[in-house]
């Protein structure tokens, strides 16, 4: 027999949601290997994953004891778990006594296991009484739900990683999936090799690896994204390339659409883009050829001032051709994280409710308040991400608790973040690894279990939950996330905390999407342990899973029917660029680095691709600001400043800068912190941040 102990799980990066067996010796050391049973990744495993034993190995980054300010300006100090807790009870309560609950706020991760968010959505909205509950999901997937809800009635992603080996066409449309969905990209790939006929559009201002494979790279400038799609709709109606019986018999507005686009021309719209006729003709006719469509879209449509109108006008093309609810065919939206899909199960952000339940349904919150047994639900959407910071830095709100989360390098314009931070009556934070910069502005630091520490469920990309095996002991006195919340909870003397595990509160929220269209009731550990993981909907105990929504056609609109969104603006309302600050801005990830690297940042392993921040510049653009591939560049914006190693490159267009998003303090400063640039700029609508385009200046860094 074995001495090894072997452990299903999941990877706990991005939102593919890998399949992992974690082993463990009898030392207790453990190490990771693809799960060849995974219908996702079939024993794969991307860089990221392959190294995830190390981050739980290596504790000496590792939060172990709560520590606490006794007051504003001294340092943290040792204290126990009933110290901790009664200071954030005696803190909290306070706030909401003399300010109300709206004085106070939560905000999480993408990374919490769904009990976590649920546990932290049913105590802030439910017991609390404010939906001041945001996650940094606000910054990746916010424009996707909300195109989603517009044109299929519900956030619902209606595609399954099987239709990747059905479909003949893909447009990959502001991702990189070859870097940040690594797995995915291999199974396209993989396809494509198969299948050579296979066509692949990508659609992205740099070139970047997933074009390897594309048949047609469409390099467009920043921002003109609904541009390009409106004149692919506008070719694809012309040529008569569009599903008309579809058109006729499952959506709504087409009339509206097809109006909208009259004033479409192709010439103008390749000028504008930056891009020939004859790419948007080629694109237009490999989607009207296609028998399966898939678009594949990530942060470079989500995070814009326009991003829900990038995503209505990318959505549009999936309604005309009719490819949604068939094999091989649908819009896919990537989440970066693991878990985004839970968090938007339990209503994880300002603006929802649990269970896919809709906050401004007075029927909907009655029915959630009534089986939490809590407070009344407030129909007042919360303070999303940056409204938030933006509450804290004019002290409208005075308290706030981070979870698993480092919003001083995540959140745009960060230096005002550092303000708001600084200028916060209480901050908890609470978090695995003294690696957050954000720790350093906790007033209470709470230490939390991490991955393969703990047990729960997450929810990949295409609606599948996994359940995620406890394999070792959190390190010093370092709990699960869940167990934090509930013992809060109790203190403040909330009822329907009591509860004597994580599987506990699974079974509850299950329960409460009974009859809902994200139904898991059929749902519970025991299942997920035995028979592996299943795509939601799952209503009964004997159900299979739903690998593809929509296959009978009925949307879960008012009328049943799928829906044109004419978008509003086709032009960015972005940052303009001006003489002083000439060049746009972009951000995004590198292959090896996850998020602000409090995990990958130590493993050393994945520091030997990209060690430190670049700035990806064009050739022509280094020759006019006069920097040469390895100086160190002065980028300067409105907001802020960083010093950077200069990358010429001919894979960015002329007029565009690339900075990696995951670094922070480098060497004790925050050199490479793309966020001191980036702008406040979000989509009126989801609320997203601007990440991808602002003016920006580079110059050689001269030392003072
Ligand atoms: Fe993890 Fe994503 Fe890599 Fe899969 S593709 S191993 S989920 S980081």
């Amino acid at each position: 027999m074995s001495a090894f102990k072997s452990y299903k799980t999941t990877c706990s990066y991005c939102g593919v949601g890998c399949g992992i067996i974690a082993k463990k010796d009898p030392k207790g050391v453990i190490t990771v290997e693809g799960d060849p049973d995974h219908p996702v990744n079939k024993g794969m495993l991307c860089s990221k994953g392959m190294n995830l034993h190390h981050v739980v190995q290596d504790k000496s980054d590792r939060i172990l004891y709560p520590e606490m300010r006794w007051s504003k300006g001294h340092d943290r100090q040792r204290v126990s778990w009933d110290q901790a807790l009664d200071r954030a009870v005696s803190v909290f309560s306070t706030m909401i006594d003399k300010y109300g609950s709206d004085s106070i706020g939560f905000y999480v991760s993408g990374q919490c296991l769904t009990e976590e968010y649920y546990l932290v959505n049913k105590l802030t909205k439910g017991f609390i009484g404010t939906n001041n509950i945001d996650t940094n999901s606000r910054l990746c997937m916010s424009s996707a739900v909300v195109g989603y809800k517009q044109a299929l009635g519900e956030d619902s992603v209606p595609v399954a990683y099987e239709d990747i080996e059905l479909a003949d066409c893909f447009m990959i449309a502001g991702a990189n999936p070859a870097w940040c969905h690594p797995i995915l990209f291999r199974r396209i790939e993989a396809h494509k090799e198969k299948n050579p006929n296979t066509k692949i559009i990508v659609v992205d201002p740099r070139k970047t690896q997933s074009c390897d494979i594309a048949d047609l790279h469409l390099q467009i400038l920043p921002g003109t994204d609904v541009i390009l799609y409106n004149a692919i709709a506008k070719r694809l109606i012309d040529r008569k390339r569009i599903d008309k019986s579809f058109i006729a018999n499952h959506t709504d507005n087409f009339e509206a659409l097809k109006a909208s686009l009259q004033s479409v021309s192709l010439t103008e719209a390749a000028k504008t883009c930056g891009i020939t006729i004859a790419e948007i003709k080629k694109a237009a006719s490999y989607i009207g050829d296609a028998k399966g469509f898939i678009t594949l879209w990530a942060m470079g449509l989500n995070q814009s001032s326009i991003g829900v109108n990038k995503n209505n006008a990318l959505l549009n093309l999936s309604l005309l051709t009719g490819h949604i609810g068939k094999p091989g065919s649908g819009p896919f939206s990537l989440t970066g994280q693991p878990n985004a899909m839970g968090g938007r199960e339990v209503g994880g952000m300002a603006n929802l409710l649990a269970a896919h339940k809709d906050l401004s349904n007075d029927h909907h919150r009655r029915e959630v308040s009534n089986f939490w047994g809590g407070k009344e639900i407030s129909a007042k959407p919360g303070l999303t991400a940056t409204e938030m910071f933006d509450a804290l830095e004019s002290g409208k709100l005075k308290a706030i608790w981070i979870i698993c989360t480092n919003p001083l390098v995540s959140l745009p314009n960060a230096n005002k973040v550092e303000k708001a931070l600084k200028n916060a009556k209480f901050v908890v934070v609470q978090d695995i690894s003294h690696r957050s910069e954000t720790v350093e502005y906790a007033d209470l630091l709470l230490p939390a279990a991490g991955w393969a520490e703990k047990e729960g469920t997450m929810t990949n990309s295409e609606r599948r939950v996994t359940y995620l095996n406890k394999v070792v002991d959190p390190p010093g006195e370092a709990i699960s996330d869940s167990e934090i919340l509930w013992n809060f909870a109790r203190r403040m003397g909330y009822k329907g905390f009591d509860y004597s595990s994580v599987e506990e509160v699974y079974k509850e929220h299950c329960i409460l999407t009974k009859g809902t269209n994200i139904d898991i009731s059929g749902l519970n550990y025991n299942r997920l342990k035995v028979e592996g993981s299943f795509q939601w909907p799952v209503p009964e105990n004997t159900h299979s899973g739903t690998s593809r929504l929509f296959e009978n056609k009925r949307f879960y609109t008012d009328t049943g029917n799928a829906k044109f969104v004419v978008p509003r603006f086709t032009k960015p309302t972005s940052e303009m660029i001006t003489e002083k600050y000439p060049l746009i801005l972009t951000t995004g990830r590198v292959r090896d680095q996850w998020h602000t690297r409090t995990k990958t940042g130590k493993v050393n392993r994945l520091l030997t691709h990209i060690p430190s921040p670049y700035l990806e510049i064009n050739r022509v653009d280094a020759y006019l600001h006069k920097v040469k591939d390895g100086d160190i560049a002065l980028v300067e914006s409105k907001r802020g400043k960083v010093q950077v190693k200069i990358k010429v490159s001919d894979a960015i267009n002329k007029g565009v800068v690339f900075l990696p998003m995951h670094w922070g303090k480098v060497l004790g400063n925050d050199f490479g912190r793309a966020n001191n640039l980036t702008t406040n700029i979000v989509d009126p609508i989801s609320k997203e941040p601007d990440f991808k385009f602002s003016a920006v200046r580079v110059t050689k860094f001269v030392k003072p």
